[in-house]
């Protein structure tokens, strides 16, 4: 070696999460624990939300109504947002209870409602028809408001840092039970909850499918609330782009969903850029590895031509590492540029486990890094970390709360 010779420094790559404490649940065969199907419980009772136009008529028709109640029934829920028949007063007296009853039965019933300070963040708790608990989480930024919402009860995927995952899959939910949430959330912004408005008829303009569960487990309710929630005509008449519909990376649903031709935002929750760490982190991981997942990404863009998200949970000395930066920035430039852009955002803490958001300084590295890459990347906030913001976090806590208070003392 000569002096010129630059002298390489090795640090040790620390390739597997160093915190003690914690190991992957594993089925009977050995392999990561996940579950896919559904398990059987009583239906939602149906709802005009999860019906064609055509099947609404239909439905009418076999209740002894006429047809064009639907157009009625459209606007009050998906306009004014109300179920409530005393407020349909253009609907005749007679038989108005049946026909709300028979087209919109209650599918949410609000258990709790936590509020952060300042007004801008409102958290719901929602009880199922069958007692399974959900959530949504409602939030006021600057011109746009978006609601966070559950696609099932619980989720299947098991991710060790998610308090959703430890609880298991209880069920999927249906369409209108999806629906619903952004119905009751465009109420209470009407009333007044979510602080004073910026302007009348404001509304939920951008939905993320990132509260309980893993959408596209669930993909044909999914697709369907996402069409509803894009129908002008018989829907809310949402625009697309601001719908995000997010996956741990279940490829062939990836695929399925490149060839809708309803350009939502997807969102691959990435968490880690080798499959080392992330058969760990996602278990999902060990049936479609980081770069399938990737590639199916790179193929969401190249059918939809919408630019690809990458969400990032920073969790401290898991996957916060400077070269799993770098080591994600040259899988994403790999395949190409403009593409993708990469939303860090840091974990939020469930509580009492070893999983903990990354050090400030850690956080912008791993941005810095990237967008010097050319990959850009924009550090997330972590709303409503105040009210149990995390998904899960408020089932848990109130699930917690129940046990406790059913046990004897
Ligand atoms: S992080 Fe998402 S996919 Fe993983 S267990 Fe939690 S809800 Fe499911």
């Amino acid at each position: 070696m000569t002096d010129s010779t630059p002298v390489r420094t090795t640090t040790p790559r620390q390739v597997r999460p160093a915190t003690e404490g914690w190991s992957q649940q594993k089925d009977a065969t050995g392999r990561p624990l996940l579950q896919f199907a559904s398990p059987k419980r009583g239906k939602p009772p149906v709802h005009l939300a999860d019906l064609t136009a055509e099947q609404r008529a239909e439905k009418l028709f076999e209740l002894g109504f006429p047809k064009f109640r639907a157009a009625q029934l459209e606007k009050h829920y998906f306009t004014h947002y109300t179920s409530d028949p005393e407020l349909m007063t253009d609907l005749p007296a007679a038989g108005r209870e049946e026909l709300v009853a028979g087209m919109l039965p209650t599918l949410l019933t609000e258990v709790r409602r936590l509020q952060t300070d300042r007004g801008d963040t409102v958290k719901f708790l929602w009880k199922l028809h069958d007692g399974a608990l959900v959530e949504s989480v409602l939030m006021r930024y600057p011109g746009r408001i978006t609601l966070c919402v559950s696609s099932q009860a619980g989720c299947g995927m098991n991710c060790p840092f998610c308090a959703t995952g430890q609880a298991g899959l209880t069920r999927n939910m249906s369409a209108a039970e999806i629906i619903e949430q952004v119905v009751r959330a465009n109420r209470l912004i009407r009333e007044g909850g979510l602080g004073p408005a910026e302007h009348a008829d404001e509304r939920v303009t951008n939905i993320v499918f990132m509260g309980m569960g893993e959408p596209l487990a669930n993909y044909a309710r999914v697709m369907h609330a996402v069409r509803v929630m894009v129908d002008k005509k018989h829907g809310l008449g949402m625009s697309a782009r601001g719908i995000t519909v997010s996956t741990v990376g279940l490829v062939p649903a990836i695929r399925k969903l490149s060839n809708e031709e309803i350009p939502v935002t997807f969102a691959l929750s990435l968490h880690a850029p080798d499959d080392l760490l992330r058969d760990e982190l996602i278990p999902v991981n060990s049936k479609w590895k980081v770069d399938e997942a990737l590639d199916a990404a790179r193929e969401y863009f190249e059918k939809t031509g919408r630019r690809v998200s990458i969400e990032y949970a920073l969790i401290k000395d898991m996957n916060d590492h400077a070269w799993r930066a770098d080591l994600l920035a040259e899988k994403l430039n790999s395949r190409g540029r403009g593409w993708v852009h990469v939303n860090p955002i840091p974990l939020n803490p469930t509580p009492g486990s070893i999983w903990t958001s990354s050090e400030k300084s850690v956080q912008n590295e791993f941005v810095r890094r990237l967008n010097d890459a050319g990959i850009p990347t924009t550090l997330r906030d972590t709303r409503g970390k105040e009210i149990d913001g995390a998904c899960g976090q408020l089932v848990a806590s109130t699930e917690d709360e129940a046990a406790a208070a059913a046990t004897p003392v």
